[in-house]
């Protein structure tokens, strides 16, 4: 008898949704370099702040859950540029944010990410404490899960079998936060509610939401970043309904964080974004309106509670037309590096394959490589790189 020769195994590598194919997108060869190394970035300060937002948020869903609930506003006793990064002092309330957050600051130093300063640190603690007061009482009693993964599998677009390593990939993500929401059932008052149903009119009975934290400001239309968020939500959406026993996903929410206590830096980028056009939420008081036009860097802007929530969230309605368009970027972002990936292995060097193109002054501002970038040095961004990394509070 004649046994067949064994076939060599077909590789499927895997990609992260946010990891790989959002970080490829944003900077090809900062992908390479940071996945080409075991080393870990010298100055992990964006993912400090991202980690300690969505730790913090997690752990007041996870104590609301236990007691059935929890009386906002949860009170947040301000740090100072003196405290210590340490335990908060045991007199300080039960429920404070500080105490709440510091087991989430305390994991982070565990595994060597601090806030790049003081300064930092208390602003993330500033916006932490707006963004459980402010969403909390709405989103969590909407909750059906929290940190969900989700995997599923799809072709690689043009990969020809026995030419390439892969014809298809497995695509991973982490979805933050995952609603069922019911139109007939959940609170009329309900902000997250009201948001959802205002850009989707047409909506009726039992549906998913996904909710999606993002530690910064709400981007401006014009740019890469507002559609890769776009995508990102739309591309969980196809992940989930994988997973045959979900919902339907009727729609995503985007969370910018900043909005929610935005520093003089947002205000800044505000102004120049609606003297632009390059923004879709605009002061709609005369007394918000006012108050930016007034407005002078060093003081403290108070806009209505109304405004900084619409700034903050951002409702994306999803699709099969909106998931086919997502999906088919992302299939041809791993296309790309796939293609980057033969190209190094023919011995093409990384300079020449991974392109240094990055057009956002903050990535490149914190990024280890950009003192033999040459990306960095022809868009300019060694100019102010104090600027980028300033944290304004
Ligand atoms: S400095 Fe900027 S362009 Fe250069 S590798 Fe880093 S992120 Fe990319």
């Amino acid at each position: 008898m004649r046994l067949a020769r064994k076939r060599p195994d077909r590789i499927v590598p895997e990609y992260s949704l946010t990891g790989d194919l959002l970080s490829f997108r944003r900077c090809a060869r900062q992908y390479r370099y940071q996945n080409g190394s075991a080393l870990p970035p010298s100055r992990p300060v964006q993912l400090w702040y991202g980690e300690f937002i969505h730790g913090l948020l997690e752990n007041v869903y996870r104590l609301w859950e236990s007691r059935g609930n929890l009386p906002f506003p949860i009170p947040y006793t301000p740090l100072t540029l003196d405290d210590p990064i340490e335990e908060p002092p045991h007199d300080l309330p039960e429920l404070d944010l500080r105490r709440l957050g510091w087991p989430v600051e305390e994991s982070l130093l565990n595994q060597n990410k601090r806030a790049r300063s003081r300064k930092a640190r208390l602003a993330a603690y500033r916006r932490a404490a707006a963004a459980v007061n402010t969403l909390g009482p709405h989103l969590f009693p909407l909750i059906a899960e929290a940190e969900e993964r989700v995997i599923g599998t799809r072709d690689i677009p043009g990969a020809v079998p026995h030419e390439h390593r892969a014809e298809k990939y497995a695509l991973t993500g982490v979805i933050d936060v995952l609603t069922e929401i019911e139109l007939g059932s959940a609170e009329s008052g309900n902000q997250i509610r009201q948001a959802v149903q205002a850009a989707c009119p047409d909506l009726t009975g039992e549906f998913e939401v996904i909710v999606d934290y993002k530690g910064t400001r709400r981007p401006d239309t014009s740019t890469a970043e507002w559609t890769d968020g776009e995508w990102q939500v739309q591309t969980y959406a196809w992940l989930r309904h994988e997973q045959r026993r979900s919902r339907r996903v009727a729609a995503g929410i985007l969370i910018y964080i900043n909005e929610l206590a935005p520093s003089e830096g947002d205000l800044l980028a505000l102004r120049a974004a609606l003297g632009a056009g390059r923004t879709d939420v605009a002061p709609f008081l005369d007394s918000d309106r006012r108050m930016l036009e007034n407005w002078r860097p060093g003081a403290r802007a108070q806009f209505s509670p109304e405004f900084l929530f619409r700034r903050a969230v951002r409702v994306i309605p999803v699709d099969d037309q909106s998931i086919f368009t997502a999906t088919g970027a992302f299939d041809n972002t791993v296309a790309h590096i796939e293609t980057c990936v033969r190209q190094e292995d023919e011995a093409v060097s990384i300079l020449q394959t991974w392109v240094d193109d990055c057009d956002d002054a903050k990535t490149c501002a914190a990024c280890d490589f950009r003192y033999f970038c040459e990306g960095y040095q022809r868009t300019g961004n060694a100019i102010g790189e104090e600027d980028n990394l300033q944290d304004d509070i």
